[in-house]
């Protein structure tokens, strides 16, 4: 198990009060350091991802418009949601390339598992159209890129943010090797693809106040029985924490614990089926304690 991070991920900037801000991270990486798992877990600093690497799962169109976009100072809307600063293009690219780093790494046999301590978050960028805070899908861009070796015939994308990961269906509704598995609360934000139909992909809503046995009960119905039979050969996570009852953005009652259950649940999964290959990466979660601590259970299940 081995964690992948980038300083330069806290230079992406948004407009003050916006819940998708720099101390998000900050304080994710000095809770992990006070918890002492920094001391235990080796630290990797990510690369930044190539433009090839990108144009596996996004139009030329996307990365011309991220060029367009970024500013000499100040800041630019992509989207009513979604800000870019002068920094916030190098930022992207190292949060893909967190994963993707990680990614090579589980595929070469060096680890089994890893956490992708980044921002922006990646799991609502489009093939085309950058939204929700996200500019470049990390987890879709590594698992195209997965899919190019040999050893890897099919992966699973399981995404227990509490919106929906809209972005990596886009990208992957229309190829059978990618299981993509997300739960969400409905009705909510963005309000993309929630009643779109096909094998591969498994929408999980959640109506607003759901509580802990209900999320399990939902997951435990819908997705595991979906991974087991699609037998991934590497699981990726786009593991978002706001479905923690403290999240101001939406209305899903889940404690830290459920994010160790849920995490237990795929590591037994990933030890039947992908050696035990996981590649986790942070997407949502705004509450910094509730974020903080519910990455920290999900690490440490990383950990079994
Ligand atoms: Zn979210």
């Amino acid at each position: 198990m081995r964690i992948y991070t980038h300083s330069k991920c806290i230079d992406h900037l948004v407009p003050e009060g916006h819940s998708e801000r720099p101390d998000r991270l900050t304080h994710l990486l000095a809770h992990l350091e006070q918890t002492g798992i920094a001391r235990e877990l080796p630290y990797f600093e990510a690369s930044p991802i190539s433009k090839e690497r990108a144009l596996l799962v996004h139009k030329s169109k996307h990365m011309e418009e991220l060029d367009r976009l970024v500013p000499e100072q100040g800041l630019v809307p992509a989207d009513p949601d979604t800000w870019v600063s002068p920094e916030s293009k190098i930022a992207a690219e190292l949060a893909a390339g967190a994963v993707l780093d990680a990614t090579n790494s589980i595929i070469r046999g060096e680890d089994k598992r890893a956490f992708c301590a980044v921002r922006p978050p990646g799991h609502h960028a489009e093939m085309t159209g950058m939204m929700g805070f996200c500019l470049l899908n990390s987890i879709a861009i590594s698992a195209a890129s997965a899919l190019e070796h040999q050893s890897i015939k099919r992966v699973a994308i399981l995404d227990f943010d509490v919106h929906h990961g809209n972005g990596t269906v886009d990208i992957f509704k229309d190829d059978p090797r990618v299981l993509v598995c997300s739960s969400y609360q409905d009705p909510l934000y963005p309000n993309r693809y929630f009643d779109l139909v096909k094998s591969n992909i498994i929408n999980t809503p959640l109506v607003e106040g759901t509580h802990s046995q209900q999320f399990r009960s939902a997951i435990s119905d819908s997705w595991l029985p979906a991974i087991e039979s699609h037998q991934p050969d590497l699981i990726f996570i786009s593991a978002g924490f706001d479905a923690h009852e403290l999240d101001p953005l939406a209305q899903i009652n889940l404690s830290k614990d459920d994010f160790t259950w849920i995490t237990n649940e795929i590591v037994t999964l990933a030890n039947a089926h992908c050696e035990g290959r996981i590649v986790s990466a942070l997407e949502g979660g705004y509450h910094l304690e509730a974020l903080a601590e519910s990455a920290q259970c999900h690490i440490e299940s990383l950990c079994e």
